[in-house]
C-alpha cells in the first residue's frame, strides 16, 4: 500500500486502523470534526463526557 499522510494532522498510512477520503484527511481528524459539531451543543457534550466518566469508572479502579 502507497504511504499516505494526513493533510490535516501528521498522521500516515502507519497508523493502525487509520483511513483517508477522497480530500486525503484521515478517519482520526473527521471524527475530530464531529467532537467539534458537538461542542455547539453543550448538553450533548456533558452527556458524552459523563458517559466517558462511567466507562472509566467501570473499567478502572
Ligand atoms: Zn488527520
Amino acid at each position: 500500500m502507497e504511504k499516505q499522510t494526513c493533510s490535516r494532522c501528521l498522521n500516515d498510512t502507519r497508523v493502525p486502523g487509520i483511513s483517508f477520503d477522497a480530500e486525503g484527511v484521515c478517519s482520526i481528524c473527521r471524527e475530530f470534526e464531529k467532537w467539534q459539531e458537538n461542542l455547539n451543543d453543550y448538553d450533548a457534550l456533558e452527556r458524552l463526557w459523563l458517559k466517558r466518566l462511567d466507562d472509566c469508572r467501570g473499567k478502572g479502579k
